[in-house]
């Protein structure tokens, strides 16, 4: 084998590719693990993970440069001074909004496992069933049987934690022990059930933070502060959990800095055989061979680069004869919500900043919050987050 052939090649290590080198160097596979951005070493890379607000130049938020240098982030509730690098430069990756989107990307490996919200549910049949029944594009060709083992698999590994409620619309897992709903919550949770029979429940989330330790991780020490990486190893994500297990093979070599640019295809073979890198640091290219892709560059990248492989066979991108790739993207509500201030509770104050939210749960849909908190918690956050000593991320 040359260095430029492998087993196997990962395109991408965010959470998907993550999990594509650990399956592949587990069977005992060459693989080489890609990325287009830069290395961020699983502890030391996490800069600002152990910082106090005060030892930040703004105490961790976002100055009114960040918010126009940083305008779609700046639209979310993820915008602030202390992971700014983990989020893709804007002026450097400008992108056309026909219709309004935000899009939020890391370019580092272990891509958005770093900064992703860990609530991790199993889909249903009602979620299964839902295109066939409703007549909406083409029946899922799986039910939630065929999943279920895999479900088993990934929590298992990954470490989720939460309730198990018997709930037919959110399946239960593997899960490890759940995180508590605070007082106000387990009050109002009470009275939802009480009202809706049952039929409305509220539960707390199910999370990839662990709560007890898994095999090189410390489970969670209710910090708040996932998104600058998590130097205990409390939530899954690339570095923590799939990284370290391709990496104890001896099977994976990854390579930062290396946009993939085009999957090379042989007409006669009617195959892909090899990736084509730029490298970002040298501004050289390369090509890396294999009879194996596993393309997880993410949902728009992944497309980009399908559309950027184009041949005489694929005049509109490898794989294309379908006619939908780079249509149907769908984007997802976030930052919605209510917010209530609870009487009877004035005594009481959150001391703890817990990673988890709780969600409330319909006959079929769940609403993800964290709104609910008593009337002297509300003031004092208030206050604190006057005096600019409140928690960074919330
Ligand atoms: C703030 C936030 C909160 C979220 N919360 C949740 C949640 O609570 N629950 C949930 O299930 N999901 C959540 N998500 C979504 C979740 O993070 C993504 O669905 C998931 O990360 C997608 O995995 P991926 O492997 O496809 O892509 P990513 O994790 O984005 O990884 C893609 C990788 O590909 C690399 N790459 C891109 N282009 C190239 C190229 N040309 N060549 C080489 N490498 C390339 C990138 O650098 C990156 O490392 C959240 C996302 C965000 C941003
Ligand atoms: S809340 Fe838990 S997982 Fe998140 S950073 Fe803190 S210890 Fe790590």
């Amino acid at each position: 084998m040359t260095t430029n052939n492998y087993d196997a090649i990962v395109i991408g290590s965010g959470i998907s590719g993550g999990w594509a080198a650990k399956e592949l160097t587990e069977k005992g596979l060459k693989t080489l693990l890609l990325d287009r951005g830069r290395n961020i070493e699983h502890i030391k890379g996490y800069t600002n993970a152990t910082k106090n607000p005060w030892e930040l130049p703004h105490r961790g938020r976002a100055t009114l440069v960040d918010k126009t240098d940083h305008p779609v982030l700046a639209q979310s509730a993820y915008l602030n001074e202390i992971n700014l690098d983990y989020w893709v430069d804007e002026k450097e990756n400008p992108y056309t909004q026909v219709k309004p989107y935000n899009w939020m990307r890391g370019y580092h490996v272990g891509g958005r496992s770093l900064m992703w919200g860990r609530q991790s549910y199993r889909w249903s049949d009602f979620d299964f069933e839902a295109n066939l029944k409703e007549g909406i594009a083409i029946d899922w060709p799986v039910r939630y049987k065929d999943i279920a083992p895999w479900y088993d698999y990934a929590e298992r590994f990954a470490g989720i934690s939460g309730s198990l409620e018997g709930l037919p619309q959110l399946p239960d897992g593997q899960f490890q022990p759940p995180m508590e709903l605070n007082c106000v919550e387990k009050d109002v949770a009470a009275r939802v059930k009480k009202l809706y029979e049952g039929q409305r429940n509220i539960i707390i989330g199910r999370t990839a933070n662990i709560t007890k330790p898994l095999p090189g991780r410390t489970n969670c020490q209710y910090r708040n502060q996932c998104m600058l990486g998590c130097p205990f190893g409390g939530y899954f994500s690339t570095q923590s959990s799939t990284l370290p297990a391709a990496m104890a093979t001896g099977n994976l070599t990854v390579r930062p800095w290396s946009i993939v640019t085009r999957i090379l295809y042989d007409k006669d073979t009617k195959k892909a055989t090899g990736v084509e890198v730029l490298d970002a640091e040298t501004n050289m290219t390369y090509q890396y061979k294999s009879k194996i892709f596993f393309l997880n560059a993410s949902t728009f990248n992944s497309a980009w680069i399908l559309m950027n492989s184009a041949t005489d066979i694929w005049p509109d991108g490898l794989g294309s004869s379908s006619g939908e790739l780079g249509h149907n993207v769908m984007d997802h509500h976030v930052g919605g919500g209510a917010s209530g201030i609870m009487e009877g509770y004035e005594d009481k104050t959150i001391s703890a900043a817990g990673p988890m939210e709780f969600i409330f749960q319909g006959t079929a849909i769940c609403l993800a919050t964290n709104a609910i908190t008593s009337e002297a918690s509300a003031t004092r956050a208030a206050r604190d987050a006057k005096a600019g000593a409140g928690k960074l991320l919330s």
